[in-house]
């Protein structure tokens, strides 16, 4: 199922499928209409039997949900959040691979380019959304905004870093400040390493692990922590890959197998319209999602053509070319032939 959502997810979404397509694998991508404008029109952006459709989805792809015109949370809440709520895709997995070494911040400190996969927990920690204000707008306001970490979830987390690990798997949290979820992690951590003891893994504290991304990123391979903390490593990561425009993440349940994929950046409201959006992160998205499903070789061939464009300088402005969205995704497509 396809959701293209708002803004330049209107744009980079198409232009990646028409990449994919390009493989002749005879996927069927199913449009959802399910946008700002249906939620302005009708107050609902995903019914009921839209999101059944979703549930039953092999995959489902995204562009980017937010519109200036809406400041409801109820919007973000019924779509995003329901999908990644209710699908319990508590894996949200950002790999930052540099494509050009000309892309990277770092690109005259270092031998080799970043190869980095962040593994953010999604579904609860800091972004839990319990808590609460008392005597709010008065002078004696106290807010409350709660971590939450459960055994369920710690273990499955851990273990899904460990099962996608290639050499080394290091787990980031501030367990000295955070004593009591510090524990719980830690406990899981134990019994992760025990069950996955072929894999070198490594403990680090998170606000190290933020300084060693930028002072030697090249010893990373996987970084799995919770999901405040990964909210923010996943961006460094990104910004050692040559920013939002290169940015791809899938957010998975590793049980049930249910996906969504969607580039990082959101609708660009800015630029939307202009045709200068960049689409290598939503055809990155694309490859993680070949992946999910079972084609890996295709994978690697979609993200290694989008490597060659955008070396060859066939890409967007923010990419230091002078090509349109759908110029440059046709130079991906031309690649992978
Ligand atoms: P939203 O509210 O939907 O998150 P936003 O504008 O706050 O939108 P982003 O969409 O991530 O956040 O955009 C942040 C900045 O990065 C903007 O200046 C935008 O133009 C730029 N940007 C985002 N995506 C791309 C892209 N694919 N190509 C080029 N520039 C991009």
């Amino acid at each position: 199922m396809v959701i293209e959502g708002d803004g330049i997810g209107r744009e980079v979404i198409p232009a990646a499928i028409k990449v994919v397509e390009e493989l002749g694998l005879g996927l069927e991508f199913e449009p959802l209409d399910v946008n700002a404008e249906r939620f302005l029109r009708t107050g609902e952006a995903l019914p009921e039997g839209a999101f059944r459709q979703l549930e039953k989805a092999d995959a489902i792809l995204l562009g980017a949900i937010g519109d200036p015109r809406i400041c409801d949370p109820r919007y973000t809440a019924q779509t995003l959040g329901r999908i990644r709520r209710e699908l319990d895709l508590y894996a949200n997995v950002r790999p930052a691979r540099l494509l050009d070494p000309r892309l990277s911040p770092l690109r005259d400190a270092g031998p080799r380019p970043a190869d980095m996969i962040v593994i953010r927990e999604n579904t609860e920690g800091l972004y839990s959304s319990l808590g609460g204000r008392f005597k709010a707008g008065t002078p004696d306001e106290m807010a409350l905004q709660e971590h939450v970490s459960t055994y369920r979830g710690v273990r499955r987390i851990l273990d899904y870093a460990f099962s996608v690990a290639r050499s080394c798997v290091v787990m980031a949290d501030k367990w000295n400040a955070m004593p009591h979820a510090g524990a719980l992690w830690h406990r899981c951590w134990r019994e992760a390493r025990a069950a996955h003891p072929d894999v070198p893994a490594r403990h680090m504290a998170i606000d190290a692990c933020a300084l060693h991304m930028i002072t030697d990123p090249w010893q990373f391979d996987v970084i799995v922590t919770e999901n405040c903390f990964g909210d923010i490593l996943s961006d460094i990561a990104g910004g050692l890959a040559g920013g939002v425009g290169f940015a791809p993440s899938a957010n998975i349940n590793g049980t049930t197998g249910q996906a969504m994929f969607e580039p990082v950046h959101g609708s660009a409201p800015d630029i939307a319209g202009t045709g200068t959006a960049n689409p290598v992160a939503a055809i990155l998205s694309c490859a993680l999602m070949l992946a999910h499903l079972g084609f890996a070789a295709e994978a690697a061939a979609v993200e290694a053509a989008a490597a060659g464009a955008v070396r060859a300088g066939e890409c967007t402005a923010d990419a230091g070319g002078s090509l349109s969205t759908g110029e440059a995704a046709a130079a991906v497509a031309r690649w992978l032939r």
